[in-house]
């Protein structure tokens, strides 16, 4: 199996804990998370994955922060050294988001703008 996953949410999973959009939305990232402990092939994106299936703020494909996420994305690619629609193993992307922006400290200049922030400050 091959998920999509857009390259900002490397960050959100790393920090997820139980919180989300709505109830549908946050079952849904608990499930991708246990699928994505598997260590699965991952397709790494700048757009819409398979976490925002079920996401309110999906609107017909597109998320309505798109211009804001997908910048997140596209940091998160240049810093792990990675391009778009790169696959890989989660755990190797993961290890890469670890040591290029959560153990670097640079999480905040990419995403310190997001409704979370607080959430993911009080863990980092
Ligand atoms: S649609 Fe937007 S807000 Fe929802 S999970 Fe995807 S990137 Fe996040």
């Amino acid at each position: 199996m091959l998920y999509r996953i857009r390259a900002h949410h490397g960050m959100c999973f790393f920090f997820f804990q139980g919180k989300g959009y709505s109830g549908e939305f946050t079952e849904h990232m608990r499930q991708m998370k246990r699928k994505l402990e598997q260590n699965p092939e991952i397709l790494l994106l700048a757009e819409t994955d398979d976490v925002c299936a079920r996401c309110p703020h999906n609107r017909g494909g597109v998320c309505i922060s798109a211009e804001k996420v997908e910048r997140y994305d596209r940091q998160v690619l240049a810093l792990c050294g990675l391009g778009c629609e790169t696959r890989m193993r989660w755990e190797d992307f993961e290890a890469l988001v670890d040591e290029h922006i959560l153990t670097a400290d640079r999480r905040e200049e990419i995403c310190g703008d997001c409704q979370w922030n607080e959430l993911c400050a009080g863990r980092a």
